[in-house]
């Protein structure tokens, strides 16, 4: 299965964060926009419930990145 989110290339939070953390954003990447829980991002839960994206802090499992 080779299914990817069509936000990727957009993502605030990767595009802020890969350089940063871009361990931690692969795994992401891995789990959510290319893996199994590509239906579970809260990211993109909010950005379908609210019209916007949310804050580029919010990771794909809803927390707010800190450090
Ligand atoms: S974090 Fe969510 S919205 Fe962003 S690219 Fe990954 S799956 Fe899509």
């Amino acid at each position: 299965m080779s299914q990817e989110c069509e936000l990727l290339e957009k993502c605030g939070f990767f595009k802020k964060y890969n350089e940063i953390n871009s361990l931690a954003c692969r795994g992401f990447i891995a789990n959510y926009c290319k893996g199994p829980k590509i239906d579970q991002c809260k990211r993109k839960e909010y950005r379908n419930r609210y019209g916007v994206p949310p804050s580029d802090d919010m990771m794909p499992d809803g927390q707010m990145y800190s450090g």
